[in-house]
């Protein structure tokens, strides 16, 4: 029989929103299971995302820069196999998703596995092969995440993949096609560039990386070059014709139609919320024109014991905004006045160099009516970037020019994604530009560049 379980809070989906805030409401002495569909824990990020591309983008820098290190005295004859990187990739995964089940353990949280369907305001249904349960909830956080979009003429399948497929080839191929150059198809294009596979980017506007300017962005498209990365913009994709052992890509450029033969093809074109066929019509939650859940600054849904997180709610799809409001879910449900506060959410993309922005933009910042003046210190002139042949790139401080506070900040260059965190502690704590230029950092360090920029800020540079 189907007699219904009782719990306090479910949550639907074990990626970076649902895991954390399971754990965090958990912590906050709730009895929590969560519900996931898929073999292993940790979502998109940990399992096809995040986490694998990483890996892989790792690996393929050190194989590019192992080619290149004669001037370093190191002459080294470097062989690949493909088929042990991605072996590597897979124990990251495991480790990682393993440890999502430690957590689980170690916090008593159940893991429910099947497929989570909303009933009504207190029942949810769990399908899995063999049978149905219905578990009742006090609160329910739904994080289900999101899926690649596919567009008209080509069909996922074969030789047209989206980013899961191209983070799971199992030979590296010599000619990849990618639609698409927002960042998650741009890092794997660049990855695959890097093991020497040949790349080309078909773009239907006129640049790539548009979340970024294109100050921040002219580093990274000299390394694309410099690696052979073909960008061809304004272009229509317009078909894929799977051969079985290649595939024809169909686009057009100014009216006239190019075809292009490749091993695969990568459509990376966005990814759309998965709120569909998982209930909400059952307790009148209704979705945005874009299939995302309106919530209030806790995720509250229309419904009242009912948060929503993630991929599913407005703002940038970054596991790490996930995990934010993953926790600000379980603090409001365990009573706690916790609300969002996203002036500060960092992006990155993991391309050569990386690229990496925090807070507003000088043109957002513009827009909102700010008084603010900006700062800039190239790699160029930093000790360490120099010994590490990291010369490419510069941090900008975006900053109140009556103040100095901090509001927002970009690097583009070696590690900005760790150096980024200090900006985003920086304008979260509502730090000025005097603060960060007298604040003692390691030397030789690439962090070094930071209070380098602050300095230029203040009108007494030092280092440049
Ligand atoms: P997800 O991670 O998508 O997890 C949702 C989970 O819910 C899944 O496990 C799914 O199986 C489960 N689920 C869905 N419906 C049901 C149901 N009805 N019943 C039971 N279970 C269900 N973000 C970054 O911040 N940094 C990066 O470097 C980065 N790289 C990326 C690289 C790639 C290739 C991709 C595809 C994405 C990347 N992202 C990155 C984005 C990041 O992965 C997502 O923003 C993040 O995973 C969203 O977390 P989530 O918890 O909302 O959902």
């Amino acid at each position: 029989g189907d007699f219904p379980i009782d719990l306090d809070t479910i949550v639907i989906g074990s990626g970076p929103g649902g895991y954390v805030a399971a754990i965090h409401a958990a912590e906050l002495g709730q009895k929590v299971a969560v519900v996931e569909k898929e073999d292993t824990l940790g979502g998109i990020c940990l399992n096809v995302g995040c986490i694998p591309s990483k890996a892989i983008i790792q690996v393929s820098h050190n194989y590019r820069t192992s080619l290149d290190n004669e001037d370093q005295g190191i002459k080294a004859n470097v062989d690949l196999d493909f088929g042990k990187v991605q072996a590597f990739k897979q124990s990251v995964v495991k480790r990682m998703t393993n440890g999502v089940a430690y957590l689980f353990k170690k916090n008593k949280i159940d893991v429910l596995r099947g497929t989570a369907y909303i009933k009504d305001e207190h029942n949810i249904r769990v399908m899995n092969d063999d049978h149905a349960q219905t578990y009742t909830f006090k609160n329910l956080i739904i994080a289900t995440g999101s899926h690649p979009i596919e567009i008209p003429g080509f069909k996922f399948g074969g030789r047209v993949i989206d980013s899961t497929g191209a983070l799971a080839l199992d030979k590296l191929p010599k000619k990849l096609v990618l639609i698409g150059g927002g960042y998650i198809g741009c890092e794997l294009a660049s990855a695959y560039a890097n093991f020497g596979t040949e790349v080309t980017i078909i773009e239907g506007t006129d640049r790539i990386l548009r979340n970024y300017d294109k100050e921040l962005t002219a580093p990274v498209l000299k390394n694309f070059k410099n690696k052979g990365i073909k960008v061809v913009t304004n272009a229509m994709a317009k078909s894929a014709n799977d051969k079985g052992d290649s595939v024809d890509v169909t686009y057009e450029v100014n009216g006239k139609a190019e075809t292009i033969n490749a091993d695969y093809v990568l459509v990376s074109v966005g990814r759309k919320p998965n709120t569909q066929n998982i209930g909400l019509e059952q307790v009148g939650i209704k979705t945005d024109k874009r299939g995302l859940i309106p919530v209030d600054a806790a995720g509250k849904t229309a419904v009242d014991h009912i948060y929503a997180i993630g991929d599913i709610v407005a703002g940038p799809a970054l596991a790490h905004k996930a995990s934010y409001e993953g926790k600000i879910a379980a603090e409001a449900i365990a009573g706690q006045p916790s609300v969002v506060d996203y002036h500060a959410i960092p992006a990155v993309c993991y391309v050569d160099p990386e690229v990496a922005s925090t807070g507003l933009t000088p043109e957002e910042a513009k827009e909102q009516g700010l008084d603010v003046k900006t700062a800039k210190f190239p790699f160029t002139a930093n000790g360490r970037a120099v010994s590490m042949k990291a010369t490419e790139g510069f941090a900008r401080l975006v900053f109140l020019k009556d103040t100095g506070v901090l509001v927002g900040a970009q690097i583009v260059g070696a590690d900005a994604s760790n150096m980024i965190a200090e900006l985003t502690l920086a304008i979260e704590s509502g730090n000025t530009v005097d603060d960060l230029a007298l604040t003692i950092h390691p030397h030789p360090s690439l962090s070094e560049i930071l209070m380098d920029a602050a300095d230029v800020g203040l009108g007494m540079p030092t280092n440049i």
